[in-house]
């Protein structure tokens, strides 16, 4: 049996990302709206937990509840950032 593992932040980040872009008035498209993830999350310590233990939803709520301001400052910053700097229109 393999045991998976899971980042709650990830979860709680992709939850709240759409709102808070939408708050700064940052583009929410695709290209936009991954780079704001991947900052807030590269900012966030992860919280891994094993799939298979049933408990993610009451780990998900505790987690969020004591990293709260942690999470919209990251991802709020991130926001910031990304609508400075937007990377849609580039070429690759
Ligand atoms: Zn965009």
């Amino acid at each position: 049996m393999s045991i998976e593992v899971h980042n709650l932040m990830e979860d709680i980040v992709l939850r709240d990302v759409d709102n808070i872009m939408k708050a700064c008035g940052c583009c929410t498209c695709e290209q936009c709206r991954t780079d704001v993830v991947t900052y807030a999350l590269n900012h966030l310590p992860p919280h891994y937990i094993a799939t298979n233990i049933g408990r993610m939803m009451v780990e998900l709520q505790s987690l969020e509840y004591q990293s709260r301001t942690d999470i919209l400052a990251a991802v709020s910053e991130a926001a910031r950032l990304v609508a400075e700097k937007p990377r849609h229109d580039q070429k690759n």
